[in-house]
């Protein structure tokens, strides 16, 4: 069932199988400014025999553009419209679903990645960075416009932020309570460190209830926005990986084959593990498509 990809035979043999591969980016093409060897040749070897591409991040902190930029640094090839994120499908969410009304804003627990992805929906919004140096613990005035709190990752949280979130969710009437992603942690710096999840934790205790809506993986919006956009088949998609709880239960949850890249959150050991639950279709090392050529 859990096939481990391993030979050079065995990897031409799973791209063959498939049209469209998703990927998760951090700790699949990158671990935060660092990127894996081989990451822009394998993508064009995929688009140069047809395949389609895209990539899909929980990372709220940064806008679509932002990565697409992020993508051109590392010398990757994408289009705007290949680039999901979980701040992208948040402010989607407002958007479309919720059909958030223009008289209200949102506020930010986050960085300006949410900002700028609400922004490109023309949904207004306060806090975020804006909040971030403030120290004082006076009284927080009501805010009748805040029709919606969303939190994210956020390097500057402090304990201001998250009173107007408390203040805004608890005494405006039917203001949302939306959260990124529930990342627990996110691997920086050769390391892990504490992510979107438990950013939002504080809030979910101080409310004693769940967000009324999570939009990153493993949930299905992303999956849906490529789907409307793109008309894949589902048949012939493969969602790569490093994180079981996020990327391989969004491909599970999606119905399409799963890959579980070890180079980032996963080890060997967990996902083989009988205690995981969480199995993907097939795993491999690393996520390398040709051999390294020797340096010239
Ligand atoms: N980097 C940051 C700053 C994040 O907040 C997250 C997700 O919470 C990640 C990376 C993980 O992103 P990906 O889904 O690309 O692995
Ligand atoms: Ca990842």
């Amino acid at each position: 069932m859990l096939e481990y990809i391993q030979t050079k035979e065995e990897r031409e043999a799973f791209i063959d199988k498939y049209d469209n591969f998703l990927f998760d980016c951090d700790g699949v093409l990158w671990e935060g400014t660092n990127m894996f060897t081989g990451v822009p040749e394998a993508m064009n070897l995929l688009r140069e025999k047809g395949k389609r591409v895209f990539f899909v991040t929980n990372n709220s902190t940064k806008s679509r553009s932002s990565f697409l930029k992020k993508f051109e640094g590392f010398g990757i090839k994408a289009e705007l419209s290949e680039v999901f994120s979980s701040a992208f499908a948040t402010a989607a969410y407002l958007k479309h679903v919720l059909n958030f009304p223009e008289d209200k804003k949102v506020y930010i627990v986050g960085m300006d990645g949410i900002k700028h992805e609400l922004e490109a929906e023309g949904i207004r919004s306060c806090g975020g960075e804006e909040d971030s140096g403030i120290t004082d613990n006076d009284p927080v005035p009501d805010d009748k416009e805040v029709g919606a709190v969303v939190i994210g990752l956020d390097t500057k949280v402090n304990y201001k932020k998250y009173s107007k979130a408390f203040a805004y969710l608890t005494r405006n009437p039917g203001c949302y309570f939306i959260v990124t992603n529930e990342d627990t942690t996110f691997p920086q710096h050769g390391d892990f460190y504490p992510g979107a999840g438990a950013i939002a934790a504080p809030i979910i205790a101080a409310l004693g209830r769940r967000p009324d809506a999570v939009l990153g993986k493993p949930a299905q919006n992303m999956l849906e926005a490529i789907r409307a956009e793109s008309h894949i088949d589902l048949k012939k998609t493969c969602m790569i990986g490093d994180r079981l709880d996020t990327d391989i239960e969004f491909g599970i949850n999606g119905g399409v084959d799963t890959l579980c890249v070890l180079t980032g959150i996963t080890t060997k050991e967990v996902l083989l593990s009988p205690e995981n639950k969480v199995k993907s279709t097939y795993y491999i090392d690393a996520f390398e498509i040709e051999e390294k050529q020797p340096d010239m």
